[in-house]
């Protein structure tokens, strides 16, 4: 054989958790979770791969605690100890493995080398005088995400992130200008929750909105392992009926969501009453159109909710509102109204509070049970990734606005 001898050499950050050492290829086969290979290079005959292993926090809470039995199996540790580590992910979350004081030192200490707890770096967090508490996460390279926390009587409402930016660029959307940047990974979506039990126990939310930065259903993947590890109880344990996915219609993710057995709930920005006046302010209209939206959300088969964030003179008519009845009706849908936010356009005018009340009145009057959704954390920049880019901006030496 004339050929030079290949060696490949594999790097992982930590082992993939609970699978056999093996060949490269069959190390990662069927390893659905796993962050693709940062660097493959060729040089000669020799291949470089360097592989970011998942975590235990990246996946569905089944699957963890399978890697957990395997890992607590391959060492000879009795079986309870997997369900004591999993309860440190998310039930009982810890900082670090050193806080777990419920197993032995070394235990902990080989965790930490295994297994570490990734975090999510609280940048900024502001308090609102209205309650509402913004966070703006950095994460490991740099970007940075917004979760809103807005308490309400005993609810506490957590609006969290599913990507960093957003590629659709919503004409009222502060996001939507940043552009993308890329998707979050399940850990970076579900941190958002776990940061906050890390610090504030008390705060834990009842209720989950993926009303944050980017669109959730052009994340699926992630975004259907975070669901888990929300619901789960072996996760955070909270109610499929109070956890909401919003999404401007991305079909193929509104399919995939249907086919989830539990009730989660499926909110559709809507925000204008026909596919003219769509097309406007939501690009996205060009892909997937209204009519075909609506006929997704008819299969869904679970009751949505429509979002309408109101824009002076471009979607708040008595005519858009008997359109809107329409729609809602033909769906048996709940309307959400949203007075828009102002941070997140500044070239768009809010409709006025009086002109508001009157849309949703008369939405109402027709049968359709609609909600006026106050503003809040006005003076926190609480809209969809305005405090990113006020971060930005005073990083650039701009002042932050009042
Ligand atoms: N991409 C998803 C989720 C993120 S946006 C979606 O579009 O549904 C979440 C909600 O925040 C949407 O209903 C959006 O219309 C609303 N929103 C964005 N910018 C806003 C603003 N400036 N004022 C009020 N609501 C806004």
């Amino acid at each position: 054989m004339g050929g030079r001898q290949c060696k490949i050499r594999l790097a992982v950050s930590h082992d993939p958790p609970g699978l056999p050492a093996g060949p490269p290829g069959a190390i990662f086969a069927g390893w659905k979770h796993l962050r693709p290979a940062l660097s493959l290079r060729q040089s000669g005959c020799v291949i470089d791969r360097l592989a970011t292993a998942t975590s235990l926090l990246d996946l569905p809470p089944a699957e963890a605690r399978a890697a957990l039995q395997r890992w607590v199996a391959d060492r000879g540790l009795p079986r309870y100890r997997a369900d004591q580590l999993l309860r440190r992910l998310w039930m009982a979350p810890v900082e670090r493995w050193a806080d777990a004081t419920e197993l032995p030192a070394s235990l902990r200490a080989e965790l930490e080398e295994a297994h570490p707890l990734l975090r999510l770096q609280a940048d900024v967090i502001q308090q609102s005088t209205d309650g509402t508490r913004k966070y703006l996460w950095r994460l490991a390279d740099g970007e940075a995400i917004e979760s809103v926390l807005i308490p309400s009587g005993t609810r506490r409402t957590l609006c969290i992130s599913s990507q960093a930016g957003c590629a659709l660029r919503c004409a009222f959307c502060a996001t939507g200008r940043m552009g993308y940047r890329r998707n979050l990974t399940p850990y970076e979506i579900t941190g958002q929750v776990r940061e906050i039990l890390l610090r504030t126990p008390d705060d834990k939310p009842t209720n989950i909105v993926f009303m944050g930065m980017g669109e959730p259903l052009l994340n699926w993947s992630a975004v259907d392992t975070s669901l888990s590890i929300l619901n789960g109880a072996e996760g955070f344990g909270i109610g499929a009926r109070h956890i909401t996915v919003s999404t401007v219609g991305i079909l193929p993710g509104m399919e995939a969501l249907s086919k989830r057995p539990e009730q989660f709930r499926l909110a559709i920005s809507l925000h204008a009453p026909t596919t003219e006046q769509r097309l406007g302010i939501m690009p996205i209209e060009k892909k997937y159109d209204l009519e075909a939206v609506l006929r997704a959300a008819q299969a869904f088969r679970k009751r949505v909710t429509f979002e309408y964030v109101m824009i002076a003179g471009v979607n708040d008519s008595d005519t858009d509102a008997d359109r809107l009845v329409k729609l809602a009706r033909r769906l048996g849908a709940l309307v959400n109204i949203l007075p828009l936010h102002p941070g997140g356009a500044p070239d768009l005018t809010p409709t006025p509070a009086p002109t508001i009340r009157r849309f949703a009145d008369r939405v109402r009057n027709q049968g359709v049970e609609a909600t006026v959704r106050r503003s809040r954390g006005l003076d926190i920049n609480a809209a969809c990734g305005q405090l990113r880019v006020e971060v930005e901006k005073q990083r650039h030496g701009e002042t932050l606005s009042p």
